[in-house]
């Protein structure tokens, strides 16, 4: 699977015993609902080191899903918790796709919170 944003081929990565695909380029992490769930369920997230946040201007760019063909744009879902954290999920597939950096904002503010955003937005009608 190659990585939205950069189009580089992402490598798989077992944070916790979660499955990843990790981008080599930009960090980004691409997420599928059985792991989403299972992430929650992980108190002692140890991700990967910090990284500042993509600019906003990276971060709203359109991205479409890396696993839905035809390729399709990706919903925008921002945390209510911290607004610099902004979500691409797909409506499709319900993969989640975080920016480097995003993974350990959602770790600060908890995953708990982070994923009741997401799942209120694919739940949704
Ligand atoms: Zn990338
Ligand atoms: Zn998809």
């Amino acid at each position: 699977m190659n990585c939205p944003r950069c189009d580089k081929v992402m490598t798989p990565v077992h944070p916790e015993g979660v499955e990843a695909q990790q981008c080599p380029q930009c960090e980004g992490h691409w997420l599928e609902g059985e792991d989403l769930r299972r992430l929650e369920s992980t108190v002692n997230v140890r991700f990967l080191e910090w990284r500042k946040l993509p600019a906003e201007e990276v971060q709203t760019r359109e991205v479409a899903c890396p696993r839905c063909r035809p390729r399709a744009a990706m919903k925008k879902v921002r945390s209510e918790r911290d607004r610099h954290v902004l979500l691409d999920v797909c409506e499709r597939c319900h993969g989640v796709w975080l920016d480097g950096g995003e993974l350990r904002a959602i770790q600060e503010m908890g995953f708990v919170t982070a994923l009741a955003d997401v799942f209120r937005f694919v739940t949704k009608d």
